[in-house]
């Protein structure tokens, strides 16, 4: 600055970087770190916040110490001493102002770089608020206020265009229960389910959150995305919830619903283990122990066929033969989940991509005729109607693919996300903090530095 006489060190100015000041001096500060001493250098600062027009008369001078990221790796101070003016325009309200950079505002008592990096810090690199706080010397409202800030520009404000969604729903947290003074009863005064929309395809993690597990909440975050975003939603996945399945037809009458594969499969194993049980009763009075053949072929039940050996199988047919009538039974059970997942498996794949229509027809029926031949068997029944209830959902992931697999993926980043972070007690910056984690992989893709 013209008003200045001392000398600046244009080697340290650079190497600061921080834009709009000039360095004078750097001196130890006598506690391991540096002191720098700068002036103002943009000439912008000179102009009065209220009318625009650069000043002349100087009032006086007063050094502020704005926080900055530290240089080398040592703690930096900075001293910045600024000019007041006085505003000298007749017309103009302002008696006197100031200097201000884009770098600190007005008021401001951090850099905008410092900012940044705390805002980068939570949203891009996963540092918990504490962390970041600990790590730029900032205290916790800070670095939350800079992520807030920096979350709101680096989150695409809209979801981005794709064919399929997945929908789903997890608990988040425990339930808070609070007693009413005046009926005294127990009342639910918040529920932590979140139900989560991701792309189910493109790999851009979740889209948005919302509070609650009805249908209401799905359809009100669906209806409030641009028309245009939901007209190019084809397909969405969820898991055997009619909640969500009428939710979608209203909300997106001209999408298809997916009907996660490996809920079915999850499906076919519940009733078949309680039939399992059921049945073990029914033969022994009581549960299964040590030397009953059903306890020695309990476990081979929950795998799947293919993981059996020649030995396993043959283990598994005699028991149950041995076991009788019952034991029959439960291996009917056992063979009617895996024509189930024969028929699961025609689904189309990236190597396999024409769906095989035929075969998909005579597995359906292959599962059908089974359980028609032990239609005495009510879980089997159940299943039965279940998948039947929701074949248009079933053939339609077994034409196109799509799962619901995003959604677990983003599950496991949200969980551990919490982890981190011991936990939300605010559920809006919970959701906020599962968006960024969610999205960072595919946010460095689209800007990678
Ligand atoms: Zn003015």
């Amino acid at each position: 600055m013209s008003t200045h006489d001392t000398e600046i060190n244009s080697d340290a100015t650079r190497l600061l970087g921080l834009e709009g000041v000039s360095v004078i001096k750097v001196k130890d500060d006598g506690a391991g770190g540096s002191t720098v001493y700068v002036v103002t250098s943009e000439d912008s600062a000179r102009a009065c916040p209220s009318c625009g027009v650069f000043a002349t008369r100087l009032k006086d001078y007063r050094t502020t110490a704005p926080r900055h990221l530290s240089c080398g790796g040592r703690p930096m101070g900075i001293r910045w001493r600024k000019a007041r003016w006085h505003c000298t325009e007749v017309a103009c309200p302002r008696g006197s102002f100031t200097e201000s950079i884009r770098q600190v505002p007005a008021r401001m008592r951090t850099t905008k770089a410092l900012r940044r990096a705390a805002g980068a810090a939570v949203c891009d690199g996963s540092r918990t608020v504490v962390q970041a706080g600990r790590d730029l010397h900032l205290s916790w409202p800070i670095v939350q206020h800079c992520f807030e800030e920096y979350a709101a520009k680096a989150l695409p404000e809209q979801p981005q265009a794709t064919e399929a969604i997945g929908i789903d729903e997890t608990r988040r947290g425990k339930p808070v229960w609070k007693q009413n003074p005046d009926t005294e009863k127990w009342e639910l005064v918040a529920d932590a389910w979140h139900i989560g929309f991701v792309d189910a395809i493109g790999g851009r993690g979740l889209f948005g959150q919302v509070e609650g597990r009805n249908a209401t909440s799905v359809t009100d975050w669906l209806m409030a995305q641009p028309a245009a975003w939901r007209a190019q939603v084809r397909y969405v996945a969820i898991d055997l919830c009619s909640t969500f399945r009428a939710a979608i037809h209203r909300a997106l009458p001209h999408a298809a619903v997916v009907v996660d594969c490996f809920h079915i499969v999850q499906l076919a194993q519940r009733h078949l283990a309680d039939l399992r049980r059921r049945l073990t009763w029914k033969q022994h009075g009581r549960r299964a122990r040590k030397g009953d053949g059903i306890y020695t072929v309990r476990k081979l039940l929950r795998r799947n066929k293919e993981d059996l050996d020649q030995d396993q199988l043959a283990v598994l047919k005699s028991e149950l033969e041995y076991m009788g009538t019952y034991g029959r039974q439960i291996h009917a059970a056992w063979q009617a989940k895996e024509l189930l997942r024969d028929l699961l498996s025609l689904a189309v794949t990236r190597t396999h991509l024409a769906p095989d229509h035929s075969a998909i027809s005579a597995a359906r029926y292959r599962f059908h005729a089974h359980i028609a031949d032990h239609a005495h068997l009510p879980e089997l029944l159940v299943l039965a109607e279940t998948v039947e209830q929701w074949w248009t959902g079933i053939e339609t992931y077994l034409t196109t693919g799509i799962t619901n697999a995003a959604s677990e993926g983003n599950n496991r980043l949200i969980k551990l996300e919490a982890r981190n972070a011991f936990g939300f007690r605010n559920r809006a910056n919970q959701r906020l903090r599962s968006r960024c984690a969610t999205t960072r992989r595919s946010r460095r893709e689209a800007h990678p530095h």
